[in-house]
């Protein structure tokens, strides 16, 4: 740190992504990529629209807001588009908190969360989730703080129906809640739907998960047109050029191929539901998920130490270290032989430990 940091940065602890090694030696299961590959039509419009790099981007993003819009079922402007889904996470944060209006959020989800408070100089709260991991709705229903909850959550795999998210939106019209989707697509509800009746309710997607897009870094946020237009003015007051040309060219293109990314996603989450079954039956505790990840732990092994383990022997998973999750592992879905991999390689760990 240089002596002329500003005050309000010095102490901030910077998110830690997983580890993104760039050979090809590990089962990558630590965060959360797809393990197949982008359509063929979102690679030849990605490569095309390469020729056009010399151009600025459309700062309007029109051709990627109207196939979202077609996709979601509303208009151009209940839409904002984002560098991956944490910009507008960002530009979330940004906009509505400041240093007496604080958000809330579960003690386990997304670290984004914190960091982002604490980089734009907003108060938190973290609720905790109950023992089985489940969010208690009475902690947000009364409290009129701006609420943050991914659903599912990460890292937990668990949902909450659209039930639990419209008593939410409708208990105080005058509280914002922002539902972070990054996993919906593997077998959640979204809460889209939602937002043409609840003008507190902003939905945020991403491309990177079930889209195959992680690296194209593509993101948005759907809600009534007066909350998009706040985050469209944070949007140009930092980078009207935040979505490149090759990733909205690719964006419109996976939402053209929805078919092909829906079979991904029903491969995916039956590739969860045959590995949570392998993995139950070799003792370990793991988690409902709805997610594209399974979160999991053992008697027979720590967290830290089936994470290392499993790294010595070529296979990369997530291990957190708070205190309540520590003895986890997160496990991201690959694909089959992937998972084959991963269950086999958990064997050899528990037969060496005996
Ligand atoms: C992966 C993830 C995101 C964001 O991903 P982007 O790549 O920035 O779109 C957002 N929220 C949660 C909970 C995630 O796990």
């Amino acid at each position: 740190m240089s002596r002329l940091l500003s005050e309000r940065l010095r102490t901030l602890e910077a998110y830690v992504p997983g580890e993104q090694p760039q050979d090809q030696r590990y089962v990558k299961l630590n965060t959360n990529e797809s393990p197949y590959p982008p359509s063929p039509g979102v690679l030849a419009a990605a490569a095309a629209e390469a020729a056009r790099l010399n151009l600025y981007s459309d700062p309007e993003l029109k051709p990627l807001r109207a196939a979202l819009a077609e996709t979601y079922g509303v208009t151009l402007e209940n839409i904002c588009c984002g560098n991956g889904s944490d910009e507008l996470l960002y530009f979330i944060f940004l906009a509505y908190g400041d240093a007496a209006h604080g958000f809330i959020f579960p003690d386990l989800t997304y670290g984004f969360y914190p960091v982002f408070c604490r980089l734009n100089g907003v108060p938190f709260e973290e609720k905790p989730l109950r023992a089985d991991f489940t969010v208690d709705l009475t902690d947000y229903l009364d409290d009129p703080r701006p609420m943050v909850l991914a659903n599912p959550n990460a890292p937990t795999g668990i949902a909450l129906g659209l039930a639990e998210i419209e008593r939410l939106a409708a208990s105080n019209p005058a509280r914002l809640v922002v539902i972070d989707e990054a996993y919906v697509d593997f077998g959640g509800e979204s809460a889209v739907g939602l937002t043409r009746r609840y003008d507190n309710l902003i939905v945020v997607g991403t491309f990177s998960k079930s889209r195959s897009l992680a690296g194209g870094r593509l993101g948005f946020a759907i809600a009534d047109a007066a909350l998009i237009a706040d985050l469209e003015t944070v949007r140009y007051s930092i980078n009207p050029y935040n979505v490149n040309r090759m990733s909205m060219a690719a964006g419109v293109a996976a939402l053209r191929d929805a078919a092909y990314y829906e079979a991904n996603c029903r491969t995916i989450a039956r590739t969860r539901e045959d590995t949570a079954a392998r993995l139950r039956a070799l003792g370990f505790e793991v988690l409902p998920s709805r997610a594209n990840f399974l979160f999991a732990r053992s008697d027979r092994c720590s967290g830290e130490r089936l994470y290392l383990e499993l790294k010595r022997r070529g296979v990369l998973v997530r291990h957190f270290t708070k205190p309540r999750i520590a003895d986890y592992v997160r496990v991201t879905v690959g694909s089959v032989s992937d998972m084959e991999q991963f269950i086999r390689t958990t064997e050899d760990v528990f037969n060496e430990e005996r």
